[in-house]
């Protein structure tokens, strides 16, 4: 089951002003994450741009139009969003690395690694929006329905809610959204409340938590809601959006979570996806702030994902630190009283 990276080195050229964030810098990051696992004899794909079909399944055609209008120059698209020359092109090649790895996954060869700037999650069908441009993983998504997978689930794990996923399939049963995040925080969005509309009622679940959570809350609101929801969804394909600025050393969010709290989480959601959608998984970066910590993390991940498939049964990884990890187990019963009636009666 060989892991393979989609990166490029091209990422770098997405510009953003001085002082974002969200800075050429973490694809330099990327770059060191592939070229390691080059030399170690890993396989490196190069991107494709999505085509504007493949957007067009998520975005609406305004959308795409207005972020088409910035190439060349350099716009404002929200006070955190911003383009270059490149970004227009750039952010094709990000939505098309995706698809790279779901061409990877799908054909049942082993998981993916998507390394892509900028971000996607906040991206909603008709705006740019929190650095994001167009949603990566939901236009991943799309094509792996329209490679004929039944059922995806897209679990995200990046500090902040992903309301652009969230919003493009909310009324859709065949794609399940599972989001942990901080709660309040940046978008404002993501409510436990919020469970999706119509036939999507359900297919919707958000886990919020309050700040200051760290590896032994989130191992309980995986072990207790993202795990048992998985497995009951049975995904043909699962996408993990996966932003490493719940890490203790994020300057943009206040939660608490070690390098090796996102070894653990890497290391269930894998286990997972082999038990129950056949190892078909592909995970897409989005946030992600502190250098050192983005590379730590993405080097614990490449780890993980390179590892011989688990043919054991899920066990979650038990919290090491001592301490209740209060936070987590307040969202997690939360979160599975809004879920349940939509849920066999295990959950
Ligand atoms: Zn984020």
């Amino acid at each position: 089951m060989p892991l393979v990276l989609v990166s490029s080195d091209a990422f770098e050229r997405h510009l953003t002003p001085p002082g974002h964030p969200e800075r050429p810098e973490r694809a330099h990051v990327f770059d060191a994450v592939a070229t390691a696992w080059r030399a170690g004899g890993g396989e490196v794909r190069a991107p494709r741009p999505a085509t504007l079909e493949e957007l067009g399944a998520v975005h609406d055609r305004d959308h795409i139009e207005r972020i088409a209008g910035t190439a060349g120059r350099a716009a404002m698209l929200d006070p955190d969003t911003f383009t270059s020359p490149e970004s227009y092109d750039l952010a094709r090649l990000a939505a098309g690395a995706t698809l790279v790895g779901v061409d990877h996954a799908m054909s049942g060869d082993g998981p993916a690694l998507v390394l892509v700037r900028p971000p996607g999650h906040h991206a909603e069908r008709d705006r740019a929006m929190g650095f994001c441009l167009f949603n990566n993983v939901a236009v991943a998504a799309a094509y792996a329905r329209a490679r004929g997978a039944s059922r995806v689930a897209v679990v995200d794990v990046d500090v902040h809610h992903g309301n652009g996923t969230q919003q493009i399939f909310e009324d859709d049963q065949s794609v399940l959204y599972v989001s942990t995040h901080q709660f309040p925080c940046y978008p404002g969005t993501g409510a436990v409340t919020e469970v999706g509309f119509g036939a999507g009622r359900g297919r919707t679940v958000n886990v919020p938590i309050e700040p200051g959570a760290g590896d032994d809350d989130y191992a309980d609101v995986l072990a207790r809601v993202v795990v048992p929801i998985l497995t009951a969804f049975a995904a043909d394909l699962t996408i993990l959006s996966v932003g490493y600025d719940a890490h203790v050393q994020d300057p943009l969010a206040q939660m608490q979570v070690t390098t090796d709290g996102y070894r653990a989480m890497l290391a269930t959601l894998r286990a997972t996806v082999d038990a129950t959608s056949g190892g078909r998984l592909v995970v897409v970066t989005e946030g992600g702030y502190d250098l050192p910590a983005l590379g730590a993390c993405l080097d614990a991940t490449v780890e993980v994902l390179a590892a011989p498939a688990t043919t054991t049964p899920v066990t979650p990884q038990t919290p090491r630190v001592s301490g209740p990890g209060i936070r987590g187990r307040e969202a997690a019963e939360a979160a599975l009283a809004v879920q349940r009636p939509f849920w066999p009666s295990s959950i």
